[in-house]
């Protein structure tokens, strides 16, 4: 399903991706596909 809103990251609009850890809505710039996550959660499992 495809989403679209306001990053709750950059705050940036377009298509959102959810993260799998914090569930935050996120532009494809902060989110990490590979791991789905999004980039905050992302440096917390460096
Ligand atoms: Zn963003
Ligand atoms: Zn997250």
């Amino acid at each position: 399903m495809i989403k679209e809103g306001l990053c709750q990251i950059c705050g940036k609009p377009g298509i959102m991706n959810s993260c799998n850890l914090c569930g935050r809505l996120v532009c494809s710039e902060c989110y990490n596909a590979e791991k789905g996550l999004c980039k905050i959660c992302v440096a917390k499992f460096k």
